[in-house]
This record gives structure tokens, sequence and C-alpha cells, in this order.
């Protein structure tokens, strides 16, 4: 009997330790880093693997080759979308992707200078959509894309904002971020004559208050981390995507946007 007392009480004690050690798990610090927001729902909806570069070229400079996608690599990463029966779509698509088969769309981050003449021909190739987010700031500069080239690519590339010059946007004043959300957005349409209605997140930093400032000039943002599959229905202001670096196999790229272990 007295076995079987304290054996429920060590039990009791065990449960109620439990309980306030939920109660007492510290609240996330509010210091400017990304938070985790979670997808409301578990998805459902049709898979849409976007996928993210920067660079797609062979000559390397500065602290990330992983970057630097080899054309030829490129090359064979459309074909492979092509022959396998994907369908490229935009990115304003992307709500009405379970209209496609085997929906994908294509992305860049920065507007690097190779973007027109290494990844545009490989585009027209295959006559591929795709979705350049830039940095309105660095627009002209040397190695990023100027305005004739925008212009040039209009066929087949829309142009969408990255900022004005690439923060961490958790780390400005509300004030700031309205900045680089709102200016960059009147740059790039100014440019590009159409409508921006997206944002990447530079280097994928973003928390709630981000998020309601990105609500007041975009429809849609993207993210570098988590990276994964988007699926319709999913929240249009945190889509996944999937970083395509320069060590990635073709097999490691089929596998990837079927959310597969690579
Ligand atoms: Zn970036």
């Amino acid at each position: 009997m007295v076995k079987r007392v304290a054996l429920l009480l060590l039990i009791l004690s065990l449960i109620l330790a439990g309980s306030w050690g939920c109660l007492r798990r510290p609240k996330p610090a509010d210091a400017p880093r990304p938070v985790k927001i979670e997808q409301a729902a578990p998805a459902t909806g049709v898979a849409v693997p976007v996928l993210y570069y920067h660079l797609i070229d062979d000559h390397l400079y500065g602290p990330y080759p992983s970057m630097f996608v080899s054309p030829k690599e490129f090359d064979k990463q459309m074909a492979y979308l092509k022959s396998n029966g994907y369908t490229v779509i935009s990115l304003d698509e992307i709500e009405q992707a379970a209209r496609y088969t085997k929906p994908a769309i294509i992305t860049f981050d920065d507007g690097y200078a190779d973007n027109y003449t290494n990844a545009y021909p490989i585009l027209k190739k295959y006559n591929f959509k795709a979705t350049i987010f830039l940095i309105s700031g660095l627009i002209g500069k040397p190695g990023y894309l100027n305005k004739e080239e925008i212009g040039k690519m209009q066929d087949l590339v829309s142009f969408q904002s990255h900022t004005v010059s690439h923060p961490y946007l958790t780390k400005l004043s509300a004030k700031l971020q309205d900045y680089e959300l709102a200016e960059s957005q009147k740059e790039i349409e100014a440019i590009a004559g159409r409508k921006v209605d997206a944002l990447a997140y530079p280097i994928g930093d973003y928390n709630r208050q981000v998020i309601d400032i990105t609500r007041r000039y975009y429809k849609y943002a993207v993210l570098m981390l988590p990276g994964g599959i988007y699926h319709t229905g999913d929240d249009p202001y945190l889509i996944k995507r999937l970083n395509i670096q320069r060590s990635l196999s073709i097999d490691g790229f089929s596998k990837k946007i079927r959310g597969l272990p690579t």
C-alpha cells in the first residue's frame, strides 16, 4: 500500500513538474532576429517548387562560391524541367498553380548582371518565365543589371523587389522598413513599367512586424529559410523556396524539386 501511494505521488509530481515546465518555458526574446512563424495548417494543396538562384556564372568571386551555378548546369536543370513535363509559371500565378501540370517557378535574387548575359539566353532557349528580385539601390552598379538589360528581359522576366539596400529588415525602425519596401517598389515599377507586387526578404530576415508592413505594399513575399516546397493555400507572405547551389548534381536537383532529401 505504502509503495502504491509512493508511486502515485511520484507520478503526480512528474505530471505537475511537466506542466510547470510548459508554463515556465521562456517566451521568445524580442530581439531583432528572424522569428519562426509556423504555417497555419499542414500542406494539402498542389506542390509548387519555387527554385532560387543568385548568379549563373563560372567566374567565381567573393566568399560564397556556392551562389554561382554553372551556366552548363543551369541549362541541364532547365532541360530537366522541360523533359519531365514541368510547367514553368510566373510567381503571380502561384495561387492558381493547381491549373497547371507540374507547376514550377524560377527566381533569382539580387539582380546580378550575369542573369542577363548567362541566364536569360537559357531561359529563352526553353521559353521559361522567371522572376528577378532587384535591389533597387544597386541597379546599374558594376556587376548588377542596368535599366537597358531589365528592359530587354521583360518578355520572360518579371522584376520584383528585394528592397533598396538589402538590409536585415528586422533590425530597422518601422519607418525605415516602410521606406525600404515602398521606395524599392516605386523605383522598380518606374524602370520596368509594370506592377511590382512581390518581395524577397533580404538575407531571409523577417518577423511579424516585417510581414505586417509587407502586406501594405505587396501581395506575395518569398523566404530563404526554412527551405521547402510551397503548396497552394500556404501563406502568400511565407512562400518557401528551394536554394539551388553550385554543388547540386542533376540527380540532386530532381530530388530537391520533388521535396526529397538530396
Ligand atoms: Zn539577396
